[in-house]
C-alpha cells in the first residue's frame, strides 16, 4: 500500500458507506472512512427521550425484503419488534372516510399510472401533478394519491416527473409490508456496531470537500485542509450533497448532470410517547392518514421498551411547518392526535421532533428524488458506478467507485 493512506477511502458513514467499508475490510483491503458529522449512520440516527429510551429519528422500518439489513440485525443481535398494525386505520378528519379517499382508491390511480411506459411520449415532460389533474377520478381519490406520493417521496407532485414515479415503482414496488419491523432499541445501533469494527479506520467530523484524480491515485481534501490519498474513493453520500464536492478534473458531464438532477425530500419526524397504547381501547391501530393536510401520517411504534406513535410530515407540508418552527410543530401534532384519537392523546409523556428539512449532510429525507423532467438516464448512470454486490442497504447513496477504478491496481 506504499505511498497511500488507504487502499480505498469511503466518503460517508451512512449505511451505504459503512457496509461498503465492511465488505472491503472483509476482502482484505485497507479502508479509511471519512464522515462529515460527529456520528455515524447518516439518515439513520437515534435520539433518547428524557428517561433514556432511544428511538430512531431517521430510518426505522425494515422488512424481510431487505435481506442485507436483516442480516445486520442478526449479526449484531438487535431485537426486532413487529410493527403493531391490528385495529382500525383512521382517515382524518373522519368526514373524509368512505369518500373515495382510501388506500384502495389511490392504489388504483397508482396502478393506472404504472401501466404507462415511462418513455411514452404522451407523458414526456409531465409532472405527476399535471398527469393527476387530467384524470377523471373523484377529488377524494386524487387527494389520496397525492397524499401517498407526497408522503412517500416528500416532494410536491408538481415537481416529480411522472416517468420517474412509474420507473421507480416498476423496479422497487414491494409486495410485502414495508413497515414490517423496527428495532426495539434502534436500528442506528447497527451503524454504531459496524463503525466499531472499523476502529481507527473511521474518522468523524471529517467532511470531504474536494476529490482530485491524478495518474495512479486519487486524493481527497478534507474540511481541515488535510490531503489523503488512496487507490480508489467510494462516494457513499446522497446525490444532492455529492454534487457539492469539488472534482479535479471536473466529473464527466453525464455524471455531473446525473448528480444535479435530484432534490432532497422534505420531512419532519415526530415521536410521541404515552404510558400505554390507549388507542386499542377504541379498536384503533394508531395509524392515521390526514386528508385535509396532505403528507401527514401517524403509526404505532410501540415495543416492549416503550409505547410510542411516530408522526411524519412529508413534502410541501414539512417545508411549511419547518418555516413555522418547533413550537408550532409540537402544538400542531398534539392537537391533531387529540382530534384523531381522543382526549387520552393529550397525556403525552415524551416528545421528540427531528426536522430533516435542508439537513446539511443529507439534504433531507427520506431520500433524494429526480426533479429534472428530462433526466431519464440519471439513476442508471449513478447505478452503473456502483460495485457489484449488496452494498447499498437502503439503496439511496451514490457509489461512484468505478469512476476511480484503475487498471493494474489491486481492486476489491
Ligand atoms: C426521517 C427519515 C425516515 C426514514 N425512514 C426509513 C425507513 O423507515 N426505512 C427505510 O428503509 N429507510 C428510511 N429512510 C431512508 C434511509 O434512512 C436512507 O435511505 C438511508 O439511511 C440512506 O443511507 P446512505 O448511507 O445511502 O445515505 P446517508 O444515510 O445520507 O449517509 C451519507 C453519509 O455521508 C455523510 N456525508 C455527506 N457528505 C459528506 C462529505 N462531503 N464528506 C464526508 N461525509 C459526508 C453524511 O453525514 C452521512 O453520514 C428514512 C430517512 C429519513 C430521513
Amino acid at each position: 500500500m506504499s505511498g497511500y493512506d488507504a487502499d480505498v477511502i469511503v466518503v460517508g458513514a451512512g449505511f451505504t458507506g459503512l457496509s461498503a467499508a465492511d465488505a472491503l475490510v472483509l476482502a482484505g483491503l485497507d479502508v479509511l472512512v471519512l464522515e462529515a458529522r460527529d456520528r455515524v449512520g447518516g439518515r439513520v440516527e437515534a435520539m433518547a427521550f428524557a428517561d433514556g429510551v432511544a428511538i430512531d429519528t431517521g430510518g426505522q422500518f425494515i422488512c424481510d425484503e431487505m435481506p442485507n439489513v436483516m442480516a445486520l440485525t442478526r449479526r449484531f443481535g438487535l431485537r426486532l419488534a413487529e410493527t403493531p398494525l391490528e385495529g382500525a386505520f383512521l382517515v382524518q378528519p373522519q368526514s373524509f372516510a368512505g369518500t373515495g379517499s382510501s388506500f384502495a382508491e389511490s392504489g388504483r390511480i397508482r396502478a393506472r399510472a404504472n401501466r404507462i411506459d415511462p418513455r411514452d411520449p404522451s407523458i414526456a415532460g409531465l409532472t405527476a401533478g399535471e398527469w393527476l389533474a387530467r384524470q377523471n377520478d373523484p377529488p377524494g381519490a386524487k387527494a389520496s394519491y397525492q397524499a401517498m406520493v407526497e408522503g412517500l417521496w416528500c416532494r410536491s407532485v408538481g415537481e416529480i416527473p411522472l416517468w420517474y414515479l412509474i420507473d421507480n415503482d416498476r423496479r422497487t414496488i414491494s409486495n410485502g409490508n414495508e413497515l414490517q419491523y423496527f428495532a426495539e432499541g434502534s436500528i442506528h445501533a447497527a451503524a454504531e456496531a459496524l463503525a466499531a469494527t472499523l476502529g481507527q479506520r473511521l474518522r468523524l467530523g471529517t467532511p470531504v470537500l474536494r476529490i482530485t484524480r491524478a495518474d495512479g491515485s486519487v486524493s481527497v481534501t478534507t474540511g481541515a485542509g488535510e490531503v489523503l490519498t488512496a487507490r480508489q474513493v467510494i462516494i457513499a453520500v446522497p446525490p444532492v450533497v455529492a454534487s457539492r464536492i469539488v472534482h479535479e478534473p471536473d466529473l464527466p458531464k453525464p455524471l455531473a448532470g446525473a448528480l444535479a438532477a435530484w432534490k432532497s425530500g422534505t420531512v419532519i419526524k415526530v415521536l410521541v410517547r404515552y404510558e400505554r397504547p390507549f388507542w386499542h381501547d377504541r379498536g384503533l391501530s394508531g395509524m392515521v392518514m390526514w386528508r385535509d393536510t396532505l403528507g401527514l401520517f401517524a403509526c404505532d411504534v410501540s415495543s416492549a421498551h416503550a409505547t410510542a406513535l411516530v408522526v411524519f410530515a412529508g413534502g410541501p407540508l414539512a417545508a411549511e411547518w419547518s418555516a413555522k418552527g418547533r413550537t408550532f410543530i409540537e402544538a400542531e401534532i398534539r392537537r391533531r392526535l387529540v382530534e384523531a384519537l381522543g382526549e387520552a392523546a393529550a397525556d403525552v409523556t415524551g416528545l421528540l421532533i427531528r426536522n430533516w428539512v435542508g439537513d446539511l449532510w443529507s439534504g433531507g429525507g427520506y431520500s433524494d428524488v429526480i426533479t429534472d423532467l428530462q433526466a431519464y438516464g440519471a439513476e442508471d448512470i449513478l447505478r452503473a458506478g456502483a460495485p457489484a454486490g449488496p452494498l447499498c442497504l437502503f439503496g439511496t447513496g451514490v457509489v461512484l467507485s468505478r469512476l476511480y477504478r484503475r487498471r493494474n491496481h489491486r481492486r476489491p
